[in-house]
């Protein structure tokens, strides 16, 4: 078998019948990409024991459902006993979706036109799921509607050959990472994200490659196109950008400093080192452990910080500007109940 037993499909000797919670989990995945079992269960399980969610994910990989898939990228985790398993949706997920009604044939293949690729692609596209994840966590204890970038595009005017997100500048092109909506009391607001491994230069240091100063600068340049193309009117919006490193992300802000003030309005700016693949993750006491040490962490007393709304609680930082909520009073009031 070797080392990738893990990947191994494995078959299961139950028939199961498919419940609704098995399409949540399907149409999470489809949305904020390949993500850990942690975050499925804080947003759909969070009263239960972790063991549902991590056996019922299990099943519906085996044969002959595999519905969703453990992606082998994450085989090259700093430390992988250290944090869950990772799955992505498969093709037969993706069908099970839309014989539910879920999405439609057309929201799939939108899907296939989103996101990056090459051999960083998995690790870039894990830090958004872990971002959007946590920001849907605390929109949902807040009590605010998240809009998906799929209901978004409904409303979009696109070349669908194209990436819904790619904006025409001309000869260029703006192209953020993802996308999401959110529906407060009394207005609605839309957020563009820029996920960042702190894979290039703030920057560039020669004519080659590019810097994450390119994007603000295409903001500015394009910032009539860009409203146009995601249908942005009077409502607000905002680019928000996580990044993996915090001395990239003070070294970005300090270079904002030079852009327009209506561009350091917009782009706001949080760090979180636990997303990126090199990270051993947070540790807490473990919960389990009642007085002496047990099985659960291997006698070491120690567990994994479970994945938590930290993403949509902190303030977002902005140069030159006050930090922003995105909850707003809401978001507050949420952080300080948790
Ligand atoms: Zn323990």
């Amino acid at each position: 078998m070797g080392k990738n037993y893990k990947f191994d499909v494995r078959e299961t000797p139950v028939k199961i019948v498919t419940m609704a919670r098995d399409i949540d989990y399907l149409e999470f995945i489809f949305d904020v990409g390949a993500c850990d079992t942690s975050i499925l269960h804080e947003y759909f399980n969070p009263t239960k024991t972790k063991q549902i969610t991590t056996k019922r994910l299990d099943t519906l990989a085996s044969r002959p459902y595999t519905y969703i898939f453990k992606p082998e990228a994450q085989e090259y985790r700093k430390n992988k006993n250290y944090k869950g398993t990772i799955y992505d949706i498969t093709e037969d997920g993706i069908s099970l979706l839309i014989a539910y009604g879920r999405i439609t044939p057309w929201h799939a293949m939108l899907r296939k036109k989103l996101g990056h690729s090459g051999p960083h692609a998995f690790w870039h596209n894990y830090v958004g799921s872990q971002s959007l994840g946590s920001i849907r966590l605390g929109l949902k204890q807040a009590g605010i509607t998240y809009v998906s970038k799929y209901e978004l595009f409904e409303r979009m005017d696109f070349d669908s050959k194209r990436s819904p997100l790619r904006v025409d500048l001309g000869t260029d092109s703006y192209i953020p990472d993802d996308l999401f909506g959110a529906i407060y009391p009394d207005h609605r607001e839309m957020f563009l994200c820029e996920w960042d491994m702190r894979s290039e230069p703030t920057e560039r240091i020669s004519s080659a490659g590019t810097s994450f100063m390119d994007k603000p600068r295409k903001i500015e340049t394009g910032l009539a196109q860009i409203k146009k193309h995601f249908g942005i009117k009077e409502s607000p919006f905002k680019v928000l950008t996580v990044t993996t490193s915090e001395g990239h992300m003070h070294d970005i802000i300090s270079k904002m400093r030079k852009m327009p003030e209506p561009i350091r309005e917009l782009m706001a700016f949080q760090s979180e080192e636990t997303f990126s693949p090199l990270s051993r993750g947070e540790s807490i006491e473990c919960p389990r452990c009642k007085g002496g040490k047990c099985y659960q962490c291997k006698y070491t007393g120690s567990a994994i910080r479970p994945p938590d709304a930290r993403i949509f609680q902190r303030d977002w930082l902005r140069a030159g500007l006050d930090p922003f909520n995105i909850g707003g009073e809401h978001g507050k009031e949420a952080a300080t109940a948790t």
